[in-house]
């Protein structure tokens, strides 16, 4: 079948699949303090996520991010990956998770064709981490961590928000955490997008502070590596067999000429940008009965929707979702 292809010529390999809007932490630089949820009852079920990706697949997406929110948080989290793995044309299947409830899960997914795993960890300092995620269990998300390992998950990338003036004294610690343990390491800038009031851009530390401060600390330790190049991280190695490790900047560097990716939150909201309320609901046409040429036809069309770049500082028709709703 045609490939995706995007009115810049870019093709859609890529999908983040959010599997739901809640969570069991509250990072403060992702959500807000009061709970919220869209529920269960507009949510995509098991079978209908599984025909979509499928249709997704059938026309070139081969990597699919289970996301979220906590994707953790799902019950049919295990049959639910392990369909998706099996899809024809999917190669890729990876996890972002905050690694809370890992530990129990983490030789299953495994099984289920998981093979890749983002675990978000901003500080290695127990008191430290509660505060920044609204009171998460560090020590959880360690055991979950090695859980991983144990299960022959590989690689395994820690992604650490770098905050100023909360965490930044961890980002050399944490590069060495990961080295110690044979895992990746990417350091992201803060967008504007969720989170409680003005704190992430206040703690806001750019790209090329983050940088600096590798540079200083590895010197000429620190290699620049080319196979990162056309995604969103600038990657590095620490030594000639050291740890890959990456700084994400969303805003201070725009990757959207090289673009892959699109999103399909939980409700089944095909998002075409980050930076963008470009949407199309995939949800209804699937519920009133579309067939698979048709809903191909839709996706093919809603591609073409995708625009040329994000501009987070733009006037927006509607506010941005927060990364927690998009599938960050
Ligand atoms: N709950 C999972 C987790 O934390 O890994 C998956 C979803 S979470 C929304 C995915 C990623 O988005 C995390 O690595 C988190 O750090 C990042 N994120 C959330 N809000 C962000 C923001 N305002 N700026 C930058 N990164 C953000
Ligand atoms: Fe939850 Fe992940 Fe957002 Fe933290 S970053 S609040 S773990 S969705």
């Amino acid at each position: 079948m045609q490939a995706l292809t995007d009115n810049f010529g870019r093709r859609i390999t890529y999908l983040r699949l959010s599997l739901t809007d809640h969570c069991n932490l509250r990072c403060r630089y992702c959500m807000p303090e009061e709970a919220h949820g869209s529920g269960r009852v507009g949510r995509l079920t098991e079978e209908e996520t599984v025909r979509l990706i499928g249709l997704f697949a059938r026309m070139g997406v081969d990597k699919v991010r289970l996301t979220g929110g906590e994707p953790l948080l799902r019950r049919d989290l295990v049959t639910l990956a392990g369909a998706i793995a099996a899809l024809p044309g999917v190669r890729d299947l990876s996890l972002s998770t905050n690694a809370l409830l890992l530990e129990k899960n983490a030789a299953a997914l495994a099984a289920a064709g998981v093979r890749r795993l983002n675990i978000s960890l901003d500080s290695l300092h127990a008191e430290r981490f509660a505060d920044i995620t609204g009171g998460g269990d560090l020590t959880a998300v360690l055991r979950g961590i090695e859980a991983a390992r144990a299960a022959g998950m590989t690689p395994i990338k820690l992604n650490m928000v770098a905050l100023n003036g909360i965490n930044d004294d961890e980002i050399t610690t944490m590069a060495e955490f990961a080295q110690a343990r044979g895992l990746e390491l990417r350091y992201i800038e803060t967008m504007p997008v969720g989170g409680q009031g003005e704190w992430s851009m206040r703690h806001h530390l750019p790209a090329e502070q983050i940088m600096a401060r590798l540079q200083r600390h590895f010197g000429s330790d620190l290699l620049p590596q080319h196979e990162g190049a056309g995604g969103p991280a600038r990657m590095y190695r620490v030594g000639a067999r050291g740890p890959r490790i990456g700084v994400i900047s969303a805003v201070s560097r725009h990757f959207c000429a090289s673009c892959n990716r699109v999103r399909l939150t939980a409700e089944g909201d095909l998002v075409l940008c980050l930076g963008n309320e470009h949407s199309v609901s995939l949800r209804e046409p699937l519920r009133a009965g579309m067939d698979d040429a048709a809903l191909c036809g839709l996706i093919r069309a809603a591609i073409l929707r995708k625009p040329e770049r994000h501009d987070f500082n733009a006037p927006q028709a509607a506010p941005l979702r927060p990364m927690y709703a998009l599938g960050g």
